[in-house]
């Protein structure tokens, strides 16, 4: 059995995680709670927010993040991709200023206009 504070909502639930009973959550007060503990255990994921190096508009670093979770596993070798990236201004709230991060299908966006 493993506990944890679901990150789901404010209410932060504190879940217990039965691994010898094909996971099975207790303790929260929704299915997201259930899903959440679930995934916690066999598969931990997490958006990225971070910025990259911005050239041509006002700011030096632009806010991106992650469009969906990614392996927690990745966080630091997707931190040290990202180091490497720079866009170039004018970008857009939204565009996609890396396709396909470390192979796991997912873009990282924007989070503001430059
Ligand atoms: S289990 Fe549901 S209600 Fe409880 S913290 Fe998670 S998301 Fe919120």
């Amino acid at each position: 059995m493993t506990e944890l504070t679901c990150i789901g909502c404010p209410l932060g639930c504190r879940l217990t995680v039965d691994e010898e009973n094909d996971y099975a959550v207790t303790g929260n007060s929704c299915k997201k709670g259930a899903e959440y503990g679930k995934n916690e255990l066999k598969n931990p994921t997490r958006v990225l927010t971070t910025t990259v190096n911005a050239e041509g508009g006002i700011h030096g670093r632009c806010p991106v993040r992650t469009e969906a979770p990614i392996p927690k596993a990745m966080l630091f070798d997707a931190m040290k991709v990202l180091s490497e990236v720079t866009v170039k201004a004018p970008v857009k709230c939204g565009e996609t200023v890396l396709e396909d991060i470390l192979g796991t299908g997912v873009n990282v966006i924007a989070t503001r206009d430059l």
